[in-house]
């Protein structure tokens, strides 16, 4: 199993420590944990101790498994740079032959809607990667970590989304020198394909989303940011025209094809 797998899978189990937890409680209860009775069916005290030891245990060794997950992928990333610094031009890398289409998310900011990646940098919907840190660079460079990066499936993309709130799900296709790492590709150019508008409203969670609305997003160090998002007509009544957007007006700001909006409710929550 691969450790973004295993980073997917601990992530699922944090999710159903709610319910495992009742799940115990009950069991307590049934066990005679909680009632007054003399003669429970196992002894008080060692219901209360298993209790205890569930209480402690179970999130420390959650929180002993993203240490371990962390330092590993850690590992990992310096082991990939230091294997991609020992490769020679004669004998390059294992490049993708295959159409480099993909998932990525994005936020999007300022009251001019931008395209943000999580690591910050904004580019437009017909981007080619520059490399901030060298400037001397063509991304992708093998041994830097410049590029446009992009998940394979979109199963993967929708599982970072779903730990990523207020972020959109973009279909991509990217193009010129490409490499291929464990989740995806990073590629030297960009073309984003369309946003995948959420099933339902970025607030309430409830009703389908009809329109975007920027407001503002307070940080640390009273660094803040306008961000939009999709709602639904009820959570954007408190908005004022100016900071509404309907979904075309937002692809044709961004400059992405709206016929490619269509169909775009492919089972996305
Ligand atoms: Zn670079
Ligand atoms: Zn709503």
């Amino acid at each position: 199993m691969s450790l973004a797998e295993r980073r997917q899978k601990l992530i699922r189990a944090v999710r159903m420590y709610p319910v495992i937890t009742l799940f115990v409680l009950a069991l307590a209860y049934l066990a005679g944990a909680f009632s007054e009775s003399e003669d429970p069916l196992i002894p008080k005290d060692l219901v209360f101790l298993a209790l205890n030891i569930y209480i402690f245990l179970v999130p420390g060794l959650f929180i002993t498994a993203f240490i371990l997950i962390g330092f590993a992928s850690e590992r990992e990333r310096r082991g990939v740079s230091n294997n991609q610094r020992r490769f020679n031009y004669e004998d390059p890398f294992d490049l993708p032959l295959e159409e480099m289409r993909g998932y990525k998310l994005a936020v999007i900011t300022e009251r001019e809607p931008t395209l943000r990646g999580l690591t910050g940098d904004s580019y437009k919907a017909d981007d080619s990667a520059i490399c901030a840190q060298f400037p001397e660079h063509t991304p992708p460079v093998a041994s830097c970590e410049c590029g446009f990066y992009a998940y394979r499936t979109l199963a993967d993309a929708k599982f970072e989304s779903s730990i990523n709130p207020g972020t959109f799900l973009l279909e991509v296709d990217l193009y010129g020198i490409g490499f291929r790492y464990e989740d995806g590709y990073r590629a030297e150019s960009q073309v984003v394909k369309k946003i995948i508008i959420p099933k339902r409203c970025m607030r309430c969670r409830i009703f389908s989303p009809t329109v975007f609305v920027v407001s503002c997003r307070m940080g640390y160090q009273n660094y803040s940011w306008m961000q939009w998002q999709v709602r639904c007509d009820i959570c954007s009544l408190s908005f004022k025209d100016r900071d509404k957007l309907s979904i075309p007006e937002m692809f044709g700001k961004l400059k992405i094809p709206t016929s490619n909006t269509l169909g775009s409710s492919d089972g996305f929550r």
